[in-house]
């Protein structure tokens, strides 16, 4: 399988190529030449972790039988007990990918992807260190770091927004800010964060200094394709599920509600409709920062609104990096067209699509009053607690009338206090273990330890200007 530049050109590389770089040389995402038709009852019957070792042979025929075996085992690794778990209630399913090492989605992905660059390096016969930079809206940041921390020739390097991520967040990057693994709070928003660690990839004195120390810079961001590939699995597992369980009948066609950010996690599920599972439309639920929402309505991308700190903190972005890899796929691989509208972003702060957008994709924006009066709503009706992310989700499922999955991308106990505000009546916490153990008796689940060994964990170490971020990773890198 052969992967190609959202931005066009002629470049064209194996899966475990595009993984160790990160972003194609003419700055746009790698991203599948192809989208391979999978035959729907091959895979009925498989585990999920059998579902993902199919997905990862197909995207990366280099790797041997048993490297893929190594890479899903990953989840016994790391995950304590089920892999994946969905709760049904009426025409809603939630699909709960939060029961990794950190809580959030992330986890899904993270947890392979330090495996397929390692052995992708065996591979392509690569010696080098590897130095893997990460921005965070703050869920990834803790999965990375979890992923990453200890593997060997590696460092992980993580830029957080100081403002905006819930103290969980910060504490589970915090507490593991050792080793190999780097993390540091930086004055701005996840939007600056993230411009200045794709500006470090064509960084002139960062890639000299690369060069001299044989330093291999990648990407645990969504802009590695990695990535997106050990995402589409959950997807296909999910709709078998529905099938097992008598929800849905074969051949039947749901819809998916995903909470969105930087469209990673809908755009693998958009690859797996392409290759043939039967899902009819996709919502794009996004919180007030409404960027994607009214993209999708007016074909008009503008990025330089204002950002809006809310409930759903992940989800607070403005320039979300892999619509590229969606308007690619839609308009059937026209890269000079996705130039051009990345070239204007880059230049005026938005652009304008010149293409109609697949009929599937709907944009709904929820805000926060309407979050929080949804946790409320849903833990009256079903006894079920949700975070503010799947939340907004719900929500905008709304405009759905068939059965629709609904991802789930968090544990409530990553974000205790806006789920409390929703459904505490007004009471006060003495302490964040306070929250939690409320947490624990409203939903009736335990505190995952990956969040109660963390606490103690309550301001970053370090705090930098947005400015000072190419000086970190240099002092890294020379180390
Ligand atoms: C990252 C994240 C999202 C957004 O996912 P994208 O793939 O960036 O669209 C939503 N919810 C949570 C909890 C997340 O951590």
């Amino acid at each position: 399988m052969n992967f190609v530049s959202t931005r066009g050109g002629k470049e064209a590389v194996k899966g475990t190529v595009a993984v160790i770089k990160g972003l194609a040389d003419n700055g746009g995402l790698y991203t599948p030449a192809s989208l391979p038709k999978i035959d729907l009852k091959k895979m009925l019957k498989m585990s999920y972790m059998d579902i993902c070792a199919e997905i990862l042979c197909i995207f990366f025929p280099e790797l041997s039988n048993d490297a893929i075996i190594h890479i899903v085992n990953g989840y016994n690794r790391k995950f304590e007990g089920e892999i994946v778990s969905i709760a049904t209630y009426g025409s809603r399913s939630f699909l709960e990918l939060y029961h990794g090492p950190t809580a959030s989605f992330k986890d899904m992905a993270l947890t392979l992807l330090p495996e397929i660059l390692k052995e992708s390096y065996k591979i392509e016969d690569k010696n080098e260190r590897i130095l893997v930079l990460t921005a965070t809206s703050g869920d990834t940041g803790s999965a990375a770091m979890e992923g990453f921390s200890g593997v060997d020739n590696t460092d992980i390097v993580v830029f957080y927004p100081n403002d905006g991520i819930s103290i969980v967040q910060m504490a589970q990057m915090e507490s593991a800010n050792k080793g190999n693994a780097h993390v540091f709070a930086v004055r701005g928003n996840f939007d600056d964060a993230q411009r200045a660690v794709k500006m470090a990839f064509s960084d002139v004195e960062l890639n000299e200094i690369s060069r001299k120390n044989s330093i291999n810079i990648t990407s645990a961001n969504s802009i590695n394709v990695g990535r997106l590939i050990s995402q589409i699995g959950y997807y296909f597992y999910s709709y078998y599920s529905l099938l097992r369980s008598g929800v849905i009948k074969y051949e039947d066609k749901i819809d998916v509600s995903v909470p969105t950010g930087n469209f990673g996690n809908i755009l693998a599920g958009i690859f797996a409709k392409q290759m043939g599972l039967p899902i009819d439309n996709f919502i794009c639920a996004s919180n007030a920062n409404d960027v994607l929402t009214q993209f999708i309505k007016t074909r008009r991308y503008v990025s330089d609104k204002t950002f809006h700190k809310t409930l759903s903190p992940s989800m607070d972005i403005l320039v979300s990096s892999n619509l590229e890899r969606f308007l690619f796929l839609t308009s059937r691989g026209n890269g000079e067209m996705v130039r051009a509208a990345y070239d204007n972003l880059q230049s005026c702060g938005e652009f304008e699509w010149g293409e109609e957008l697949p009929e599937y994709i709907h944009g709904v924006s929820v805000n926060d009053e309407e979050t929080l009066a949804t946790i409320l709503e849903v833990y009256n009706e079903k006894k079920y607690l949700i975070d503010p992310h799947t939340a907004v989700a719900y929500k905008a499922s709304n405009i759905s009338d068939k059965h629709c999955l609904i991802i789930s991308t968090a544990s409530p106990y990553k974000f205790p206090k806006a789920v409390l505000s929703a459904i505490g009546g007004g009471r006060k916490y003495e302490s964040e273990i306070e929250e939690l153990q409320a947490i624990e008796e409203l939903s009736k689940t335990k505190i995952p330890n990956c969040i109660f060994s963390k606490l103690d964990y309550t301001s970053p170490k370090e705090i930098i200007d947005k400015d000072k971020i190419i000086n970190k990773i240099k002092e890294i890198m020379e180390k």
